[in-house]
């Protein structure tokens, strides 16, 4: 029985696994809740709930309490990456943060594709609109996941998940806030979809890195020096 049980928990890790890779939700979507994939895959609950922990710490998951499981990544690579990200400082995580958003916006704004930028400007105007990303079915931080995807770059891609799971969990933690209002964010986001398509990349670069400066900074109480 409870070797039946441990074969059943692994099929469900590999269906569950196979599709997220194959595509069937977007990066940052909201999978369907535990009990709808319990009654898909004829599992019990605490099969998916199993199956989802296997598959977080893969980086291709990520539950977040209260607000549903997203898909994070389409590959276990990140993973891998995630582990290594976290073993560093948040100062040096937030510094690689940066440098990401800036190439991503450079480059994004290099070829932009009709779907992405469409995608892009959706998700600011659903912002603005006040349409918070949990109702709408998407992780936090979709902004700037659609915008690292527009870059094209596989690389960059997984490196930025990478260290945003690493920061992620440092601001789960409440060593890191995002510390920018709603109206400065909303008009900062703005000008990087203007520039964007605009096919500035001067300019998407000069807009993300102040923006990577402002939205996200270390608690008052993580900053060294100060009480
Ligand atoms: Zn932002």
């Amino acid at each position: 029985m409870s070797t039946m049980g441990s074969e059943r928990a692994r099929d469900t890790v590999r269906r569950l696994q196979h599709d997220i890779t194959v595509g069937r939700w977007p990066v940052n979507a909201k999978i369907p809740p535990e009990a709808e994939l319990a009654a898909e895959f004829g599992v019990g609950r605490s099969t998916i709930r199993e199956a989802v922990r296997s598959l977080a710490h893969l980086g291709m998951l990520e539950p977040l309490p209260g607000r549903g499981t997203f898909v994070r990544s389409h590959s276990p690579v990140s993973g891998l990456l995630a582990e290594f990200a976290a073993q560093h400082s948040v100062a040096d995580l937030l510094d690689v943060r940066r440098a990401l958003e800036v190439q991503a916006a450079a480059a994004a704004a290099q070829n932009p594709t009709e779907e992405g930028l469409a995608a892009l400007r959706a998700a600011h105007e659903a912002d603005v609109a006040g349409l918070g990303s949990a109702e709408r079915g998407k992780s936090p931080g979709e902004f700037h996941a659609l915008l690292v995807e527009l870059s094209d770059n596989r690389l960059l891609i997984e490196l930025y998940a990478s260290v945003m799971s690493a920061l992620r969990a440092s601001m789960r933690k409440g060593a890191l806030a995002s510390e920018q209002d709603a109206p400065t964010r909303q008009s900062q986001h703005a000008a990087l979809l203007a520039a964007i398509t605009a096919k500035n990349s001067a300019a998407a670069a000069s807009i993300a890195a102040v923006h990577a400066d402002q939205d996200l900074a270390l608690a008052p109480a993580s900053r060294p020096g100060r009480v």
